[in-house]
């Protein structure tokens, strides 16, 4: 007999499973079922990436979610994003100037062994009440509005299921994205190469410089989401609770060849030559490596992400950009919260024609926003003063707007939305265009980045607007208290974007210290002159963005 539900999801990694739950949370009727390819438990230690999250997606783990008990005992806290520049010092770590929290950062974030927490997941899907099919292969899908079907290999057989809503998690198999077309180019072709390996590779291990050994609290900074950076790439060292580490190289194909990594051998070699200490430490325990796996050109676009036919797609079966900051699992957040939000609505009886058409505008909004963070920057990754500026502004937007409105759970508000997006002059649209500005303006400025710095160690809470920011994410607001508080942090942005602006003028061009600038059309192709119309800094942000300026 053939059996109908209300929602099939098909794919049952990250996405898939937080979808069941979310939806199944705001739904306790609706029949759900998960078809998953893989057949059995995923093994631990070993199964995917995706290790590592930020203050986002923690908020849907921990609060949308509820998960906070089972994170806090059976995953990794995380001490935030961790970098190490000055690529003249590889030899010695403890030269290498660090950008990095001392004290653990108090919004929460986690390092998360895949395989078990998709299979704790599983366990809890199941336990809801949502059945959960493995070793069921989503072979196609013939979709219709009065109801999909969808036909599925499982232990040698074909059966087909019927399902109100049809949601694509299947990763990058991108099975809708597939049987539609909806393949989307995306101008970024940065390639990686990974690895887990059994134990810790404790970097605090790695230089005899007690002074070095003893700034952070032991143990704080293999906890966090370790990036070595230099022109073209950078490397990661995730800690996992099954006590393995995750190794990756993640660099741009112009200027690391993908072939000069893509093999374990090769890996291990590249890593001699670019990060020597990764090497010296990895290499005598080759042995304990416990698999390899490469991506090349791993980000994707998509036409389409939400349909009012009564299907969507979320997680890699959608768009993903670059792992640089670990936004994979916002992405899911922000993805999931919008089609859980669709279902419910669509079960209750409700059009949501609207309600898709601002919810995939809105995510690709925020999407193409990000596109220029990682577009054409590799080659700066080896800058340290660029880079120093680029993450703090990169963690100011996105702490100061899209982080703060999901913690806030308003992505799903649509006079929010309306609000801060739907107009030109709209705090969402400027967000875009002053980030796209900056964006370009460090690439402008990076030809100019000429000194080599070391020894120094930089806390995003030594920046006082950004531990605002930060400790911003636990306030709640009221809908309108919101719209305001984001308008309040556009002007912040603005500030910085001009004070940026003016370190930078004044060290190429000698410009005045007090230029007023125009933030969304400032820039250093030639000498600026003075904007009457344009913006200053508040002295405390003049300060801050003193802070992180080594230039003197
Ligand atoms: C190099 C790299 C590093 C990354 N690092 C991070 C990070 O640190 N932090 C972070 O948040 N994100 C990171 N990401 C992104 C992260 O990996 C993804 O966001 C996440 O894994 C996507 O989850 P998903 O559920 O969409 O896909 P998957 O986890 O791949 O799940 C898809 C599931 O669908 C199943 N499936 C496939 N086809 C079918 C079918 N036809 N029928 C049934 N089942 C099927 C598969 O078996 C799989 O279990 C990284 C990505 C890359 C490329």
């Amino acid at each position: 007999m053939t059996k109908n539900y209300d929602v099939a999801i098909l794919g049952g990694g990250l996405a898939g499973l937080t979808l069941a739950l979310q939806t199944k949370q705001a739904n306790p009727d609706a029949s759900i079922i998960i078809l998953e390819r893989r057949d059995g438990s995923a093994p631990d230690a070993a199964h995917k990436v995706g290790e590592s999250t930020v203050e986002l997606g923690t908020h849907y783990i921990r609060e949308i979610l509820d998960l906070k008990d089972y994170m806090d005992e059976h995953q990794l806290p995380k001490h935030g994003l961790r970098f190490f520049f000055s690529p003249q010092h590889k030899n010695d770590i403890s030269k290498r100037v660090e950008l990095g929290p001392r004290k653990l950062l108090p919004v929460p974030s986690h390092q998360i062994d895949r395989g078990s927490f998709e299979n704790y997941l599983t366990e809890l899907c199941i336990e809801r009440g949502i059945e959960v099919q493995l070793g069921a292969k989503a072979s196609n899908v013939d979709l219709n509005y009065e109801g999909h079907t969808v036909h599925v290999e499982r232990a040698g057989e074909t059966h087909i299921l019927h399902s109100k809503w049809a949601i694509d998690t299947t990763g990058r198999s991108g099975l809708i994205k597939r049987k539609l077309g909806l393949k989307k180019d995306i101008d970024h072709a940065v390639c990686a190469a990974w690895f887990r390996i059994k134990g810790d590779l404790n970097v605090d291990e790695w230089s005899d410089n007690k002074d070095w050994n003893t700034f952070l609290e032991p143990g704080l900074r293999r906890l966090g989401t370790i990036h070595f950076m230099d022109k073209g790439y950078w490397v990661w060292l995730i800690p996992l609770a099954t006590g393995n580490t995750s190794v990756g190289i993640v660099a741009d194909p112009a200027i690391h060849p993908f072939d000069t990594y893509n093999k374990l051998d090769k890996a291990l070699e590249w890593l001699k030559i670019n990060e020597p200490l990764c090497y010296e430490n990895i290499e005598p325990r080759k042995e304990d490596i416990l698999d390899f796996k490469v991506l090349k050109h791993f980000a994707l676009n998509s036409e389409k992400l939400y349909s009012e036919e009564r299907w969507a797609v979320s997680g890699e079966s959608g768009v993903f950009l670059d792992p640089f900051y670990s936004p994979g699992t916002d992405f899911i957040s922000m993805s999931n919260t919008f089609i859980s939000d669709l279902i419910t609505r669509d079960l209750r009886g409700e059009d949501v024609s609207l309600h898709t058409s601002v919810y995939e505008k809105t995510l690709f909004a925020v999407f193409n926003n990000w596109v220029p963070l990682y577009q054409n920057k590799y080659p700066m990754w080896g800058s340290t003063q660029t880079m120093i500026l680029k993450i703090f502004w990169d963690w100011a937007i996105y702490w100061s707007v899209p982080t703060l409105i999901f913690t806030n759970e308003m992505f799903t508000n649509l006079s929010v939305l309306k609000n801060l997006f739907a107009s030109e002059d709209g705090a969402g649209q400027r967000f875009g265009r002053l980030n796209a500005q900056v964006q370009t303006l460090l690439t402008e400025w990076v030809e100019h980045d000429d000194q080599a710095f070391s020894d120094r160690y930089i806390d995003p809470f030594d920046i006082g607007y950004l531990k605002e920011f930060h400790l911003g994410l636990e306030e709640r607001y009221s809908s309108r208290e919101l719209v305001q508080k984001i308008n309040s942090n556009m002007v912040i942005l603005e500030e910085i974007a001009s004070e940026v602006f003016r370190l930078m003028s004044t060290k190429i061009y000698g410009t005045a210290t007090d230029l007023k600038v125009d933030p969304y059309t400032m820039t250093l192709k030639e000498r600026p002159i003075d904007n009457e119309m344009g913006t200053l800094a508040r002295p405390a942000i003049k300060a801050d963005v003193a802070v992180m300026w080594y230039y003197k």
